[in-house]
């Protein structure tokens, strides 16, 4: 069975990795740019287990347990643990919520008064989070891909022919490969990949995300999402982290330009919630696009009207750092189903 997935990111890199130590007669390809400046290399990399979305919490939580569990998936991920407060706008979550996030990673989650964080509703305190770099947790795992036998092709797909026996011709610029499954894991260029090939988008599009580092001095020591002002961060070595989300949809995900009223907001919103906060100057404004779904997730889905080997693996809508490991398991599982003979 020949695969390829599209888009060396943290979802395509893993997804490959998943699907060729499942199955080592598999041939993977994994296809996209060698050094992308993209979401997993600008993401914050914040892990944590909590999430409102039933869904996406057993996924987050699963993917840091198999974080705790691996001393090597967290050298390679460079996991450094801070804990996490998660502060919801809305009703606190349910107690069996709580329980079924501990039984997968034991004494991970209590709903406390949030340290650092006055005059908020109980919050989500997680001891056993943090963040890890995506960039370079990716570029292990494609090293340990061609390690297991993967293979790596570096030019950007360009186009895809459906072949009268039902395989995929992926072309890149002149050249073309034959497959007999094809994955779109191109993050925020999915969306107008598959219009660039001619097939229907299915709800995926692109969202901005922007953070900034600022120097700092009594910041919180924790990774915190305060839902009740829409502040988010982390500490970033003696620096802190933070942002607050962007409405900006259907960006372009090459357009890099910076919004300063959104660094305006997360400044003026970390000198309010911290007084004892000695904010200095944002030392790096980090602007990039996630692929947003409306039933937000990193899953794998069909293409409609496509052929059914055809798939994407995107949509994780900003926050996929902290489920991909769970989500890359899955998907391969479910790719592997959809095996047909070469
Ligand atoms: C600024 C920012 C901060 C974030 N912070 C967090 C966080 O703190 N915690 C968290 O959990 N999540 C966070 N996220 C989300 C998470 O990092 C992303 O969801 C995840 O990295 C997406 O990975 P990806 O592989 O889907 O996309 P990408 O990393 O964008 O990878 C897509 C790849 O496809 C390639 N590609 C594009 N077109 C083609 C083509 N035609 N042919 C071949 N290859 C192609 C690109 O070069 C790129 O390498 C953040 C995201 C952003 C943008």
């Amino acid at each position: 069975m020949r695969i390829c997935v599209v888009g060396a990111g943290l979802a395509g890199a893993l997804l490959a990795w998943r699907v060729r130590l499942a199955d080592r007669t598999a041939e993977v390809e994994l296809a996209g740019p060698p050094e992308p400046a993209d979401a997993t290399a600008a993401s914050g990399g914040i892990v944590r287990g909590f999430e409102p979305d039933a869904a996406l919490r057993r996924e987050a939580t699963a993917s840091l347990a198999e974080l705790h569990g691996s001393r090597l998936l967290r050298g390679w991920a460079g996991y450094r643990e801070t804990g996490s407060v998660y502060i919801q706008a809305g009703p606190p979550p349910a107690p069996s919520d709580l329980a079924e996030m501990c039984a997968a990673l034991p004494g991970s989650a209590v709903l406390a008064d949030a340290p650092g964080f006055p005059d908020r509703p109980p919050a989500v305190v997680e001891r056993r989070a943090g963040h890890i770099s995506p960039g370079a947790l990716r570029r292990e795992i494609v090293a340990d891909l061609l390690r297991i036998g993967g293979r790596r092709t570096t030019a950007p797909v360009t186009g895809l022919t459906e072949e009268p026996d039902g395989s995929l011709t992926l072309h890149h610029g002149a050249a073309s490969a034959p497959f007999d499954l094809v994955v779109l894991a191109a993050g925020p260029w999915t969306p107008g990949l598959l219009t660039r090939l001619g097939l229907a988008r299915d709800g995926l599009r692109t969202k901005r995300v922007q953070y900034t580092v600022h120097e700092a001095e009594h910041g919180p020591g924790a990774a915190f999402v305060d839902e009740t002002t829409s502040l988010y961060g982390r500490p970033y070595g003696d620096h802190l982290l933070l942002g607050v989300p962007s409405d900006r949809y259907d960006v372009d995900p090459d357009d890099r330009r910076p919004e300063p009223a959104l660094a305006h907001a997360a400044s003026a919103l970390a000198r309010v919630t911290f007084p004892a906060l000695r904010l200095g100057p944002a030392v790096r404004t980090v602007v990039a696009a996630d692929c947003y779904h409306p039933d937000p997730g990193l899953r794998l889905r069909p293409v409609s009207g496509a052929s059914a080997r055809l798939s994407t693996f995107t949509g994780g809508s900003g926050g996929a750092a902290k489920t991909a490991l769970a989500a890359s398991r899955t998907a391969a599982e479910e790719l592997l189903r959809l095996r047909t003979p070469a």
